[in-house]
């Protein structure tokens, strides 16, 4: 009786979220993985949410094998089980919501053992599956990357020369770093192209980035000239291009020298190796470099109560200022000995606020660590590398 009565629904609730998998309801509901941020192999999935317009991945479930999931996004703040998702999704109270799952679960009455017992080793039996085929991908991204890697040359005059016309004082930090290197003739794959039908948007020489400390994790691909980036036939400068084992390189930078006592920090390798010259020009030879690659990858997770009352870009509201500390994955962090970070904050010229609120993060998210860290903006001139050697300089001299 105490089965049926004290505690009836709260029970039924429980079989429900163990019995949907939320990962599933929410890509039955059109949720699209972000594929470089989720680590399927943990149960980690990021994704743009269906629950406020955004082109960037806040949204995020967590659904480790052998329990129910939940989420929470750092965008619009909702989270919660499948239960609060489809509440979200359909506008419906918690009993109907509940229903809905139970249906959807086979789920008929409370005592229904043998059904949930089906209903929930089916459902292992599919998570299995999806992480398997996840860790498949997963290594055939990072064989991809071997490949391209090994096919890249030494950077020679075509990078140097690239590096120099975006500001990069080459002789300031010995040459073009090895863990850069030249592919001569690489394709450009738009979205949406079919290789086995169409030709590549794009075939020309490429700058090649190591991603990972010491081990090789991926690749970061730069279409360049020997004056600038390379552009599209429309005039578009060739989108840059990420490829590696799949969640694991989210956070994983290309590093430009070994470890030092401080480390300069930004989103770019043009960016970043611009304020490096700047701080080894000066002197301050105990710098080193590395780039992050994503502004949000260097600022980790955000803590939803940080976020913008505004709207940036696209609509979208300002990421949050404020790190989620209790995040597992925390992304981006300094090596092992490094003392001092210097984080270089660049973002779009139209919407420097984001940016700003990136930079914040990340430098809260080092504090917290007891990391000695400075967060340094660019002066409005956003567009200009040069711009921040200068101001990677102003409170290091
Ligand atoms: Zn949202």
């Amino acid at each position: 009786m105490l089965r049926r009565f004290g505690g009836g629904a709260m029970r039924l609730s429980e079989r429900v979220k163990a019995a949907t998998s939320l990962r599933e309801l929410a890509e039955r509901s059109g949720v699209a993985w972000d594929q470089r941020k989720s680590a399927p192999a943990r149960g980690d999935y990021w994704a743009p949410c269906p629950f406020h317009a955004e082109r960037s991945a806040s949204f995020h479930v967590v659904e480790p094998a052998g329990a129910g999931g939940w989420f929470k996004c750092f965008g619009c703040g909702v989270k919660g089980s499948a239960v609060d998702f489809v509440m979200h999704r359909d506008g419906l109270g918690v009993v109907d919501a509940l229903k809905l799952l139970a249906d959807a679960a086979g789920i008929d009455k409370p005592e229904d053992q043998a059904r949930l017992a089906e209903r929930a080793a089916e459902l292992d039996r599919r998570r299995a599956e999806g992480e398997a085929a996840a860790a498949a991908e997963a290594a055939r991204r990072l064989e991809v990357a071997r490949r391209l890697w090994r096919e890249a040359e030494p950077a020679g005059d075509v990078v140097e020369a690239y590096l120099e016309a975006r500001g990069v004082r080459l002789a300031a930090i010995g040459g073009v770093p090895p863990s850069l290197r030249l592919h001569r003739a690489l394709e450009f794959w738009a979205e949406g192209q079919d290789r086995r039908r169409d030709r590549p948007a794009h075939v020309g020489p490429a700058m090649i980035g190591a991603i990972g400390r010491g081990e090789l994790r991926g690749v970061h691909r730069t279409w360049i000239t020997p004056t600038g980036r390379a552009r599209l036939g429309d005039g578009a400068k060739v989108p840059k291009k990420m490829i590696g084992a799949t969640g694991a390189i989210y956070g994983q930078p290309v590093r430009f020298c070994p470890t030092r006592e401080g480390i300069v920090v930004g989103e770019g390798i043009e960016t970043t190796l611009a304020a490096w010259a700047g701080l080894l020009e000066a002197g301050l030879g105990r710098w080193g470099a590395e780039a992050a690659l994503s502004l949000g990858a260097l600022a980790g997770p955000e803590d939803s109560l940080g976020r913008g009352p505004g709207r940036g870009t696209g609509g979208k509201p300002h990421p949050s200022a404020l790190p989620d500390l209790a995040s597992a994955a925390p992304h981006w962090l300094p090596p092992e000995g490094v003392r001092a970070v210097l984080i270089l904050a660049e973002g779009s010229s139209r919407d420097p606020e984001a940016a700003r609120r990136h930079g914040e993060r990340a430098l809260a998210k080092l504090v917290a660590r007891g990391i000695e860290a400075e967060l340094r903006l660019p002066g409005g001139r956003w567009d200009l590398d040069r711009d921040f050697a200068d101001v990677a300089l102003e409170s290091r001299k």
